[in-house]
């Protein structure tokens, strides 16, 4: 579907705000415009369902969650941001690997199967976009992704 991109987001992260518990503060910073893209929303939310609660799993701490989109030439750019335990450099290619994970033991322990980022690198592929991550071990971690701009209105979004 076509849809406006920015408001699916909200949705979205609207759902998992509800969740969150008071150990987590989230942040957004969105456009207020109706930025359009053509996506398969059931597969998108799959996507952004995983990194979201990657985002909550991995820090312990609790913490800002931020949440960010932007245009960048003819793309959309996508950003999830947390303060948690990170990934070492080394490893963060392979993160979007199947079944590969950080820490074996942690993992294990908090669940799951390795399995939600290589499919949504799939997924984020399928849409014509790209997928990344950048972290500081110990610091944090963002995963970004892109999908082609299919159109943008001014919105009268606050
Ligand atoms: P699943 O998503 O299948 O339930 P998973 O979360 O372990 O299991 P992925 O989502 O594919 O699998 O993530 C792969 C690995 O990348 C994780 O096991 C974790 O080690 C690391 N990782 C992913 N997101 C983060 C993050 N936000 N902070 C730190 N490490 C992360
Ligand atoms: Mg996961």
């Amino acid at each position: 579907q076509k849809l406006d991109f920015v408001a699916y987001y909200h949705h979205i992260i609207d759902r998992f705000e509800m969740s969150k518990g008071e150990q987590f503060d989230f942040k957004r910073e969105l456009p207020n415009k109706e930025i359009y893209t053509t996506i398969d929303k059931d597969k998108m939310t799959q996507v952004l369902d995983n990194i979201i609660s990657n985002a909550i799993k991995y820090s312990p701490e609790g913490g800002t969650i931020t949440f960010r989109a932007w245009p960048v030439g003819k793309r959309l750019r996508i950003s999830v941001s947390d303060e948690g335990v990170g990934i070492p450099k080394n490893n963060i290619d392979k993160i979007f690997e199947r079944f590969y994970r950080v820490d074996k033991a942690r993992s294990r322990q908090l669940g799951g199967t390795g399995l939600g980022l290589a499919i949504a690198k799939e997924m984020v592929h399928a849409h014509g976009g790209d997928i990344w991550a950048e972290s500081k071990w110990g610091k944090g971690t963002t995963i970004y992704f892109t999908l082609p701009i299919k159109g943008i209105r001014e919105s009268d979004r606050r």
